[in-house]
């Protein structure tokens, strides 16, 4: 195998994950624990390594920017700094996008769907790319944690109201459980013994309860996020990243069901997107060429 290759950079707070990507598919990987400095350095060493151990030349460096959650499309500067040192010490030319992106156009890279497709993570924040025609559209402008899903909606920090990242982030629901949690009176201690087999099921029931409602707004969320894509760009197919395995699992029945409810035919496919880690690094390098 002499055909060239790409490497693909994530940069997270506590690390940088390498990875060298044949076609559409990770060869390769080098993780760094971050200590604060000489961060290009360390990266440029992972980076001569992956080449010795490629089997073919490597071309380029396409980078995966995690945007701070809360803010979303904050300032880059600080990532585009840390790709151009490394480019320069590696002589490699580089490109990047932010990671709702490189997930779409990574699972769009494997995918057989036809039509625009979109893709959502759901992590700390809530963050997604559609890509049309191949191409992620406007990645630097377009970011899907912030559609509105109900203009009179929560504030966000990004200054809208009603982003989907107010409903679906785990920031979001970790929030607002806490805001059920402490409604919740807690009994007298004169009261305690009598009533604290009662008001301990009360209690459970509540959490249920709660529990429930946060699934059922997040949700209703993603289905009329979705619905909103379907609209504005055709997409056809909505794909869904969870950190965790089951979130998506209990998010997506009510979600499908809001979308169909209110969009009818029109309502895109939801469903789990089909990659893991990979699907950001391989987005990320479609996007270099
Ligand atoms: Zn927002």
């Amino acid at each position: 195998m002499t055909e060239p290759l790409l490497l693909a950079i994530d940069v997270r707070p506590g690390r940088i994950v390498l990875a060298t990507v044949h076609r559409h598919r990770v060869i390769d990987t080098r993780r760094l624990e971050r200590e604060g400095c000489d961060d290009a350095a360390r990266t440029a060493a992972g980076i001569a390594l992956l080449r010795e151990r490629a089997p073919g030349p490597i071309v380029g460096l396409a980078g995966v920017w995690r945007p701070e959650a809360r803010l979303g499309l904050a300032d880059p500067r600080g990532f585009i700094a840390l790709l151009e040192d490394v480019g320069a010490r590696t002589a490699l030319p580089t490109s990047w996008l932010p990671h709702g992106a490189a997930l779409a156009l990574g699972e769009w890279s494997r995918s057989q769907v036809e039509g625009p497709l979109a893709a959502l993570a759901l992590d700390v924040g809530v963050a997604g790319g559609v890509v049309l025609d191949g191409r992620a559209f406007a990645p630097l402008r377009l970011d899907l944690g912030h559609v509105s899903v109900d203009p009179d909606g929560l504030k966000c920090a990004c200054g809208g109201r009603g982003c989907l990242h107010t409903y679906a982030s785990e920031t979001a629901m970790q929030l607002l459980a806490r805001d059920v949690e402490s409604s919740l009176e807690l009994p007298s201690p004169a009261d305690r013994q009598q009533v604290m087999g009662s008001h301990l099921a009360a209690r459970q029931a509540e959490k249920v309860r709660s529990t429930h409602v946060l699934i059922a707004r997040a949700g209703r969320a993603m289905g009329l996020a979705a619905g909103h894509l379907a609209e504005a760009f055709g997409v056809v197919e909505v794909r869904v990243r969870g950190r965790h395995p089951d979130q998506w699992r209990v998010l997506s029945a009510t979600a499908a069901k809001v979308a169909a409810d209110v969009y009818g035919e029109r309502a895109p496919r939801l469903v789990a997107a089909e990659s893991s880690e990979d699907a950001f690094f391989v987005g990320a390098v479609a996007a270099h060429s």
